[in-house]
């Protein structure tokens, strides 16, 4: 919140940006000013700038390139400028030929990233298919001090779809204190892919502990725990078989029918933000570089501590509402959206927004949603909601009201593999 001046942080440093873009092998045919035409880019979210615009927006304030400086005679003061220019132009080109990114980041305490947590929206590598849209997840991005400052990124890179080919894109972020941290999207355009066809499984997962630390469990939510072992066996299982990890926005329009995922698509899940899920769940999580989602309940009063405390680069936190998560006699157990109006949703849901810095995703809780609910969803921007039926996510579906799969403490890895490959037919069914 306090940042966000620096929206345009790339105008601290205009050159050494463009000069790092630059560096990256994927770009070197980037900077011409023809090339993305076939698959427009589809910016989706806060951060998600093309890269012109962010040059651009670099260059504005504090740079002058030579061939808009002097137009004609000023004499003296322009040669000096024009000296000043190529100095500055020459330790560019020498930073960028002998410099790798690695170097740079220790180079200068603006390339310290501190204490910034950066955390891509779906997966760092993107696939896409030739002629599609390149459906950018963006990059979330905390900092202890701060807060929240996504507001921050600056986001460099094109990606021309009409061109197979790997492309990078590269996002920003910086902090008050003048900390700098990137991450890097790989986008890889491809001729052709093995597609996922019909669905994609989202699993949805709740609670994870060891056998050292055993919470109290009832019958009733039994299911709900899962020994981080049974979830380690899960992750290798996803990452030996090269899983994929679209952003919500690309599974969005997955389901809208009108993007292409690679097989082997998935979306991990894991809801109420309990604390053996945030103490093992996410560093096993980051073993593994399973990008997964927490949807937290932001009226709990951990919450806006634990977005920061556990901010990672796998986990985006997303809403499980603010203040929805109630059930109890007067309303049923399915909750109290069901005596809600819109209205009413849509401020709850906006509520959360402002807790999380992020409107990606939502879980109905309890699964219960109403003809409402996914009408606020909508109106609050958010790209997709989950319910809790027992199935994967289909083309065709109502993106504000998406089946999840359920993972349960005693799911085997045989019938986790199962569920991530094969389309459950028992729609309709709720889970237990
Ligand atoms: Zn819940």
């Amino acid at each position: 919140m306090p940042t966000q001046r620096r929206a345009n942080g790339g105008n601290e440093h205009p050159f050494r940006q463009s000069g790092h873009s630059q560096a990256q092998p994927h770009q070197m045919n980037t900077p011409k000013r023809s090339s993305r035409t076939a698959g427009a880019y589809r910016g989706s979210g806060r951060s998600q700038q093309p890269h012109r615009t962010s040059v651009k927006a670099g260059k504005s304030s504090s740079s002058r390139p030579a061939s808009t400086g002097p137009r004609r005679g000023f004499g003296p003061v322009v040669l000096a400028a024009i000296a000043v220019v190529v100095i500055i132009v020459v330790v560019l080109v020498v930073r960028g030929c002998s410099g790798t990114s690695n170097q740079q980041k220790t180079a200068a305490p603006a390339d310290n990233p501190g204490d910034i947590v950066m955390t891509l929206g779906g997966d760092e590598d993107t696939y896409v298919l030739k002629g599609e849209d390149y459906i950018g997840g963006g990059c979330h991005a905390v900092e202890p001090e701060d807060g929240d400052i996504t507001s921050s990124i600056v986001t460099e890179g094109e990606v021309d779809t009409s061109k197979p080919g790997d492309y990078t894109v590269t996002y920003t972020a910086s902090s008050s204190q003048g900390y700098v941290a990137k991450k890097q999207r790989t986008v890889h355009v491809v001729e052709s892919m093995d597609e996922q066809e019909t669905g994609i499984p989202v699993l949805m997962y709740h609670y994870i502990y060891t056998a050292s630390d055993v919470p109290e469990m009832t019958d009733d939510n039994r299911g709900n725990y899962l020994l981080d072992t049974d979830l380690e066996e899960q992750l290798q299982y996803l990452t030996e078989n090269d899983f994929y990890y679209p952003s919500y926005e690309e599974v969005r329009a997955f389901i809208e029918g009108k993007h292409t995922l690679p097989k082997n698509s998935i979306v991990l899940t894991f809801d109420d933000g309990e604390s053996g899920f945030l103490k093992y769940g996410i560093p096993m999580l980051e073993k593994y570089k399973v990008p997964a989602t927490s949807f937290i309940i932001c009226s709990d009063e951990d919450a806006e501590d634990d977005i920061i405390t556990y901010a990672s680069e796998y986990v985006s936190f997303q809403s499980h509402s603010y203040d929805m998560h109630q059930d109890g006699l007067s309303w049923g157990y399915r909750g109290i959206m069901g005596h809600m109006g819109e209205d009413e949703i849509y401020n709850d849901l906006v509520k959360a927004q402002k807790v999380l810095g992020t409107s990606d995703a939502f879980a109905y809780p309890y699964g219960y949603y109403t003809d409402q609910g996914k009408a606020a969803a909508e109106r609050a921007g958010i790209s997709c909601s989950f319910i809790i039926f027992n199935d994967w996510a289909r083309i065709g579906d109502n993106p504000q009201a998406l089946p999840r799969v359920r993972v349960s403490g005693d799911t085997s890895i045989e019938g986790f593999k199962w569920a991530c490959t094969n389309t459950i037919q028992d729609r309709g069914v709720p889970a237990a």
